[in-house]
């Protein structure tokens, strides 16, 4: 049996209480080691056999899958994060299942929520933006046209953009080119939940100068958005001239 795992962002804490079990109970570990924390991997049993995918393909990692269930070992693929964003997981759940091997998904604290943690940040602000988008800058994998960031950012909703500090001029433009004013509220997070962990605010015309200063391309998320400001409006949730499924604003008052 194969189990996706998702690291969290960094602190080995932030890991699931199911993702640390596998961990401990398992017999092979092929760790994304670029950017997993690999405190992670203390937590196995001595013998367990660890391998880092950094430096192997996806036939190589498929390999092991293979001779782990041929040994009938539990094996855990662990990807940062969450494994559903940027996790390449999918070619490596068709795989599997082309040789019906059995697998199952441990989902993540992804770094999008480990950044907005470390910025003490809520992404969807009444009367800011209640929609959060995840996306990145063309690299080397080609964007899907509609998805350009001139064109996403043009909504004026929260952005938490991965993959993408070492393009930050272009990151810049595009947001310009969207329509967003200069002085919207922008930040990095590098590292977010690692004890080097930083963060840098500014706008988004600062951005590249905010590289600068952070001397680092890479483990680091651009977050943009008026969610960053000081402005927004009290949620209805917590109002108390709001009644909702869970509290009835007549019983508050006569309390
Ligand atoms: N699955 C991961 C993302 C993998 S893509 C997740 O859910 O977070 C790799 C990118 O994620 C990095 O280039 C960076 O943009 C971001 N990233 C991963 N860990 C990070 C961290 N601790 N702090 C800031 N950004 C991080």
């Amino acid at each position: 049996m194969i189990y996706f795992v998702g690291a969290g962002p960094g602190a080995p804490d932030l890991i699931t209480v199911r993702g640390k079990e596998l961990i401990e109970r398992c017999d092979q570990i092929i760790y994304a080691g670029s950017l997993v924390n690999p405190a992670l991997l203390d937590f196995a049993k001595k013998d367990c056999k660890i391998y880092n995918s950094a430096s192997m393909t996806l036939e190589a990692v498929v390999d092991r899958f293979i001779y782990g269930e041929k040994e009938r070992w539990l094996t855990v693929r662990l990807h940062t994060g969450d494994p559903s964003i940027y996790g390449a997981i999918r070619e490596q759940m068709d795989a599997l299942a082309a040789c019906s091997i059995p697998f199952a998904v441990v989902p993540g604290v992804s770094s999008f929520c480990g950044a907005a943690a470390a910025l003490n940040a809520e992404y969807t602000l009444p009367g800011v933006s209640q929609t959060l988008i995840i996306s990145r800058s063309v690299g080397r994998t080609a964007m899907p046209p509609k998805e350009d960031l001139s064109l996403l950012a043009a909504h004026g909703a929260s952005m938490a953009i991965f993959l993408s500090t070492g393009l930050i001029e272009d990151v810049r433009s595009k947001l310009l080119e969207a329509g967003l004013a200069p002085e919207t509220p922008a930040a990095i997070v590098y590292k977010a939940t690692w004890p080097d962990e930083k963060v840098i605010r500014g706008t988004v015309d600062t951005l590249p100068a905010m590289r600068i200063e952070l001397g680092a391309d890479k483990t680091a998320l651009i977050l943009v958005g008026g969610f960053l400001e000081n402005a927004y409006e009290r949620s209805k949730l917590y109002d108390p001239a709001f009644s909702h499924g869970f509290r009835n604003k007549e019983q508050i008052r006569k309390k």
